[in-house]
């Protein structure tokens, strides 16, 4: 029993009781989980790698072409 640990819904206030719903059960709209966030920062960390890797592939195409 997890007691004091609920969360509030953040577009109506009400406290959410359960951890594992993904919508809040008085006004229906999905709430921001920390777990969501977490997933969002992974996923933008991810794109960022995948920019990263782009542009050091791209750098060593240059240097490739220019010959060294
Ligand atoms: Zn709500």
């Amino acid at each position: 029993m997890s007691s004091g640990s609920y969360e509030c819904c953040g577009h109506c206030g009400f406290p959410v009781y359960d951890d594992e719903s993904l919508s809040c059960p008085y006004c229906g709209r999905l709430l921001d989980r920390s777990a969501g966030f977490v997933s969002g920062l992974t996923r933008g960390r991810t794109r960022w790698f995948g920019v990263l890797v782009a542009i050091l592939l791209l750098i060593g195409l240059l240097l490739w072409l220019v010959g060294w």
